[in-house]
């Protein structure tokens, strides 16, 4: 695949934050039980190493959004697969994803998991746009309108494998 990537954030970066919010979510979740919702395939990275920390139980469900495909930067119609099959009313659900840009995704998501009238509902993110409209519960890092690759993020389905976060030049 041939573009150019500059560093953004690096892979200690990223685990110093991951230590941080897993600590936040051991003491928001303590006594209680989670559901993990992992969003496909974006936040895989993010998911595994994060529940690697979490102390609470939790089971992890995953749900699937698709906006981007093989069309690279330019998002087009949101199609979400995996909620219908889920059990989850009366349960604390956490969904971790990887970005917040316009709040589109994260927000129909959510919307579909309240239907099923869970107990409570968070959201945790990897990155959220400093220009996003509203603040997931959880963010690891806010960064500019820059298109991004890496720990679990694509461009056209390449470079997830990145251990750190890339700007993706054009
Ligand atoms: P939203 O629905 O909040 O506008 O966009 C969220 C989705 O768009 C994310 O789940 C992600 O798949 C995709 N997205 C938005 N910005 C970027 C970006 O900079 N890089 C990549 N790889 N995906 C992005
Ligand atoms: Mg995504």
């Amino acid at each position: 695949m041939d573009a150019r990537l500059s560093s953004l954030i690096s892979p200690e970066e990223i685990a110093e934050k991951i230590r941080l919010i897993a600590f936040e979510i051991n003491r928001q979740y303590k006594g209680k039980e989670l559901t993990l919702i992992v969003v496909l395939k974006g936040a895989m990275c993010m998911a595994a190493d994060l529940m690697r920390l979490i102390e609470v139980p939790f089971t992890v469900e995953t749900v699937r959004a698709e906006s981007y495909g093989a069309r690279g930067t330019t998002p087009g119609e949101l199609t979400l697969t995996g909620i219908e099959r889920l059990e989850i009313a009366g349960r604390d659900l956490l969904i971790i994803e990887d970005i917040y840009d316009t709040g589109r995704t994260l927000d129909k998501i959510s919307q579909a998991l309240l239907e099923k009238n869970p107990k409570s509902l968070k959201t945790v993110v990897l990155l959220c746009r400093k220009s996003a409209p509203k603040r997931p519960d959880f963010t690891l890092f806010e960064i500019s309108d820059e298109f991004v690759v890496g720990y679990g993020l694509d461009y056209k389905e390449h470079f997830r494998g990145l251990p750190g976060i890339f700007i993706l030049h054009p």
